[in-house]
């Protein structure tokens, strides 16, 4: 939080006039700024452009090389970067010079000779606009978290991880390898529920959510698909890779019993896999339901068991190579 205010307190000023950009530094220096001088545009624009630059400005109009307006415009055509708080100083005094300062994107701006106390509180105001900027970035980013992710336990939503598996198909056909999927289904949890309760049912789906995402990669996404479903993209990978995640997945849930408010529960998970090759992609729809076609099987099967998905429509070497492989149940 310190260090959010402090870069709040850091300014560039640019100003040609070594009488005039003197002044200023001392005023600001004065007022609590960390002031960084530029005596003309193109340094101003160097300074304002560093990793972690001050986020407020004091440009003056006319300078040699870049005019203040000019780094405006500049500025405001950088993405993703912070926003900068721009208060442009000129002499000239006419209503279409404003306009066009402020057009340019600068947020204020002040004719000169200008007031000392008056550029203090039209700085504060900036300050505290980007304070506020801050702030509803942060919303804004909360906001996103709530609507992609799982409330309980904070993967990613239904809506997130099917987001994820349709981004991860379109890669695959502009050219990229295979990649695999995992729905995993705990085993009887239903009775979970009608014998311990909801709160311990609910324990229980956060530490199988837990132990996914400890065991996936980074760039592996784990998400909540239904009530006691779960759905893992793994992207460049093959069938071996899938099933021996999908296995380490079951064993490390079937290993240790989960505490929860009413004591300890053993679970168990039955994991159906799909995985589509680079020669033979599969579309979402198909791998979804491979998988689930798989799940089901290892559920027949007698569960606490991962089952390869065969897909009938399309079947792909990758695939064909592997499948059916099965495991044994513990
Ligand atoms: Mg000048």
């Amino acid at each position: 939080m310190n260090e959010e205010k402090d870069l709040k307190k850091q300014i560039v000023i640019a100003e040609d006039d070594p009488v005039s950009r003197r002044l200023l530094e001392v005023l600001l220096t004065r007022a609590g700024y960390q002031v960084s001088v530029a005596a003309n545009g193109t340094e101003a624009l160097e300074l304002l452009d560093q990793v972690d630059a001050p986020r407020l400005a004091v440009l003056d109009w006319m300078m040699p090389g870049l005019e203040g307006l000019q780094v405006c415009r500049k500025i405001r055509e950088r993405k993703d970067r912070p926003y900068t708080y721009i208060l442009l100083l000129s002499a000239r005094v006419q209503k279409e010079d404003l306009l066009l300062g402020l057009e340019s994107g600068a947020d204020d701006y002040l004719t000169k000779p200008f007031d000392a106390q008056e550029l203090r509180a039209r700085l504060h105001v900036g300050q505290r606009i980007l304070q506020l900027q801050d702030r509803l970035m942060e919303k804004g980013a909360e906001l996103l978290f709530r609507a992609t992710h799982d409330s309980l336990t904070g993967i990613s939503n239904r809506g997130m991880v099917l987001d994820t598996l349709r981004r991860e198909h379109s890669r695959q056909v502009r050219g990229a390898g295979s990649f695999g999927i995992i729905l995993l289904d705990i085993d009887h949890f239903k009775n979970v529920n009608d014998t311990y309760g909801h709160q311990c049912g609910d324990a229980v789906l956060q530490e199988v959510a837990r132990i996914m995402t400890a065991s996936v990669r980074a760039y592996d996404t784990v998400g909540r698909y239904g009530g006691e479903e779960f759905l893992i993209v793994v992207p460049s990978t093959d069938a071996a890779s899938v099933f021996g995640l999908s296995e380490r997945i079951r064993h490390t849930i079937a290993a240790k019993p989960i505490a929860t408010g009413s004591g300890e529960i053993s679970i168990t998970v039955s994991l159906g896999l799909a995985v589509s090759s680079g020669t033979a992609p599969l579309d979402p729809e198909a791998m979804l339901g491979t998988a689930d076609e798989a799940l089901y099987r290892a559920k027949e099967g007698g569960r606490n068991r991962s089952e390869m998905g065969v897909c009938e429509v399309a079947p792909s070497p990758a695939i064909a190579e592997v499948a059916p492989v099965k495991a044994g149940s513990e």
